[in-house]
């Protein structure tokens, strides 16, 4: 007898190709031999005033290349990142999952279009706890949606989302988010591995500690390819405002003077050792490397 999950997953996958098309930033960008590749979780709707609450608005319309910034609206693509190693399929952050926004939560279609299945995943390893990187875990029946995967999350992040402090310091539009990251923590916790920044979480990938998106954000280097290459998870997350303007406060940080520190920090490494690196909300399939630009920066796509 068909399952309705399984009946899901097969209506899922028969939609995935006559979707894919009007699906925003649904792009596969490979690199390195194809061992490196981003599948989309579709795009999340945020408006300016989320993002970026602190910059007058001469300064943001000073701005060349913001188109969201007359619009009043940002649509971020949210692109995961899948390394191939030779025993293991690895996937960085499992998207919004079906109850976040109607415009994200697309992983699975994208994995069928690129002929995965969730059960191929070894492992998964998260960037951080918000919604779009960590609801998708569970699917509608609140059941994990990778069946043979170990889990990989930061200890401080870990932490910081179960300590009471959180939710009671919470604002009231984002307790959802310690609400529903401690419900995907209980779902993933006899699986999961929590480690501290600086070690190998896995056999050639490096956790490499960059908070102030939030307290335990953790980007990852992973050595293991040809060239190697940088998953920065949000703490570059947008194009052009994180390169054009690094300073500026990001409202989606946690710390916004410490997200400014991180980022200005990790550009700098990636600018100076010509890494190519992820970005999960970065355009065109996130993929790409970095080049100062004056007193500033500039992203080149790879694709
Ligand atoms: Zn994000």
């Amino acid at each position: 007898m068909i399952s309705r999950r399984t009946f899901n997953r097969a209506l899922l996958a028969g939609l995935a190709a006559p979707l894919l098309p009007t699906v925003a930033g649904n792009a596969f960008a490979s690199t390195d031999g194809g061992t490196l590749t981003t599948v989309s979780d579709g795009n999340l709707v945020l408006p300016l005033n989320f993002v970026l609450p602190d910059i007058p608005k001469a300064e943001l319309e000073a701005l060349e290349g913001a188109a969201f910034i007359q619009s009043g609206e940002l649509t971020p693509p949210c692109n995961l990142t899948l390394v191939r190693l030779q025993d293991r399929l690895v996937l960085f952050d499992a998207g919004s999952g079906p109850n976040f926004m109607p415009s994200a939560g697309r992983l699975i279609e994208s994995l069928a279009a690129a002929d995965l299945d969730p059960g191929a995943i070894t492992d998964v390893v998260f960037t951080h706890a918000h919604p779009d990187h960590i609801w998708g875990v569970v699917d509608d029946f609140d059941e994990v949606v990778f069946p043979q995967a170990a889990f990989h999350i930061s200890g401080t992040e870990w932490d910081f989302w179960r300590a009471e402090e959180t939710l009671a310091a919470a604002p009231d539009d984002r307790k959802s988010f310690v609400v529903g990251a401690r419900s995907r923590f209980d779902a993933i916790e006899e699986r999961s591995e929590r480690f501290q920044p600086g070690t190998e979480i896995i056999p050639g990938i490096e956790a490499m500690g960059t908070p102030g998106h939030t307290p335990g954000h953790t980007a990852f280097v992973i050595h293991a390819l040809d060239e190697p290459a940088v998953v920065v998870g949000d703490a570059i997350s947008n194009d052009p405002v994180s390169f054009a303007r690094p300073d500026w406060h990001w409202g989606a940080d946690q710390d916004p003077e410490e997200g400014a520190s991180t980022r200005r920090r990790l550009l700098d490494r990636l600018a100076a050792e010509k890494l190519q690196f992820v970005g999960f909300h970065l355009p065109d399939g996130g993929i790409g490397r970095v080049e100062v630009d004056g007193a500033a920066f500039r992203f080149v796509p790879a694709v």
